[in-house]
């Protein structure tokens, strides 16, 4: 795909099978994390480009919610085989708007396939439930319907999976769709748009408004909106969360993490090394799963060792480049704030074992920040509590499994956690007592396939039913019981 020029570039909302310009006057620019050109502007959108494309979702429901399953899976299949076809093509943009590796963006369009994979098995999803002769001649059914117009708002950090994680799922159960992405990363949200057009879904069923936070509002407030999915950052989900809860509504807020992965003496020191670099410092540390803090059971000074030689040996550079792991965060302010913490970090006490920022200057045109890690963490600091989301690693010490569970027992947050180990009892052990929603043995990034929930715990989701799964198909429909009496 070419970008079309920068500067000249506001990209357009897409409104009933349509491309329209915002009615806002506000733009923001789109750079290139990496090297600062501008690829497009995005336009921050109003309350009226909110209320135009809902009614335009309104419309559509109409008649997208009698079209029959078989259908609407079709129409998922057809989207599948585009995105196959555009894959690299995708992945380029993801790494050009983004920032990250290419072949992990190359990864994130496979995982964002692997949702449309499963919307497409819509006929079996959707099936309701059965049982004849509750009582005498009386038999009950039941059948699941489509919310309505429901809005998904997504972050930068994922760019094309988020987005698949919500609208494939929740147009196949015969919903209408609005999307909100991030105003950081929205080239991608207008190609999916495209690509979906293409895929023969009719006008005003998916509809993408970009912007900021008047957008979100103005989604969660607007009367014929049934449903929010939101992912992104700690206080916004809840902010979100909160807000449309207020209000009645169906709502699931993923939110922020600080992933603790344990390594225990046992444990095979490159394999947990390996997995703990790509973890902590692939997308620069910028994933809900990535790995923020390792907790060391005893002294493995071996361990710390080959992981500072490891991340020594990383290549930071332009995702595009196939060799570059390590890649720029994704703008200029949020290194800053995470400059605050490396600061905090040494005012707190912690040891800087690897400082990142000797390689910041090394290509001033991009985002960049070298692979930073502390050790001698303690649970209280403020680099062990908060969710940093850059290359930034805190190593915590502790004397046994125990002590390293109530560290993440101790935590706000409760996405992901890890243990690298051989021994079966301290995996069962860690499999009951880690505090978090996604587990991984020997795994670096524990982050679960479309046909799981995406199950993040404590401050790290908001809602009952998560996003993927059985979860994703209850969350995006509601069900309705038929009885019935045969003795007349
Ligand atoms: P963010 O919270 O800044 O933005 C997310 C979305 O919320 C964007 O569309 C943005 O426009 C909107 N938004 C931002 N501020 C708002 C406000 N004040 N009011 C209303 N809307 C607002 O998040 P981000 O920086 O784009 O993404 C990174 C965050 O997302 C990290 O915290 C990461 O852990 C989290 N995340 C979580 C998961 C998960 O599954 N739990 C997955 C991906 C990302």
């Amino acid at each position: 795909m070419s970008i079309t020029k920068p500067e000249t570039t506001v990209l357009k909302n897409y409104i009933g099978g349509q491309w329209v310009a915002s009615s806002g006057t506000e733009t923001l620019e789109v750079p290139n994390p990496a090297t600062g050109e501008v690829l497009a502007r995005v336009p921050i959108s109003t309350k009226e480009d909110v209320d135009q494309a809902v009614q335009a979702a309104k419309k559509a429901f109409a008649t997208w919610k009698d079209v029959p399953v078989p259908k609407r899976a079709r129409i998922m299949f057809s989207f599948h085989h585009l995105l196959n076809q555009h894959h690299e093509e995708l992945a380029e943009l993801v790494v050009q708007e983004n920032g990250k590796a290419y072949k992990e963006a190359y990864g994130e369009i496979q995982r964002g396939i692997e949702c449309v994979e499963f919307a497409a098995g819509a006929p079996t999803l959707l099936m309701g439930e059965s049982l004849s002769n509750i009582a005498e001649e009386i038999d009950s059914e039941m059948f699941r319907y489509p919310l309505g117009v429901v809005a998904g708002i997504t972050p930068f950090n994922f760019p094309m999976m988020v987005p698949l994680w919500m609208f494939p799922l929740a147009i196949v159960c015969g919903n209408t769709f609005v999307l909100k992405p991030s105003e950081r990363t929205p080239i991608l949200a207008n190609k999916l748009a495209e690509l979906f057009t293409e895929a023969g879904v009719p006008p005003g069923v998916l509809n993408v408004v970009h912007g900021a936070h008047e957008v979100v509002n103005a989604l969660i407030d607007h009367e014929d909106i049934r449903a929010i999915s939101f992912v992104g950052s700690q206080p916004v989900a809840k902010y979100v969360y909160e807000r449309t809860a207020a209000q009645g509504k169906r709502v699931q807020a993923l939110s922020g993490a600080k992933n603790h992965h344990i390594v225990m003496p046992d444990a095979d020191v490159e394999t947990a090394v390996q997995h703990v670099i790509s973890s902590a410092f692939g997308s620069a540390g910028q994933r809900c799963m990535a790995c923020s803090a390792v907790v060391i059971v005893g002294e493995n000074e071996t361990f710390v060792r080959r992981l500072k030689q490891k991340a020594d040996e990383l290549i930071i550079g332009n995702g595009i480049d196939p060799e570059v792991l390590l890649t720029p965060v994704i703008r200029q302010s949020h290194r800053e704030k995470v400059l605050g913490y490396i600061q905090k970090g040494i005012e707190e006490g912690a040891v800087l074992l690897r400082d990142g920022r000797k390689e910041m200057d090394d290509r001033p045109e991009g985002n960049f920040l070298g692979p930073t890690i502390f050790d001698y963490v303690t649970p209280d600091m403020t680099i062990a509590k908060e969710e940093i989301f850059a290359p930034v690693l805190s190593l915590l010490r502790a004397n046994d499994l125990d002590e390293a569970l109530s560290y993440i027992r101790k935590s706000r947050y409760g996405n992901g956690a890890t243990i690298y180990t051989k021994d079966a009892k301290a995996v069962r052990k860690f499999r009951e007592e880690a505090d978090a929603g996604m587990l991984g043995i020997n795994v670096g990034v524990p982050a679960t396939m479309a046909f799981f929930p995406f199950s993040g715990w404590k401050d790290s989701f908001y809602g009952d039913l998560h996003v993927n799964g059985k979860d994703g198909v209850n969350f995006y429909t509601r069900k309705k019981m038929i009885t019935s009496r045969f003795d007349f």
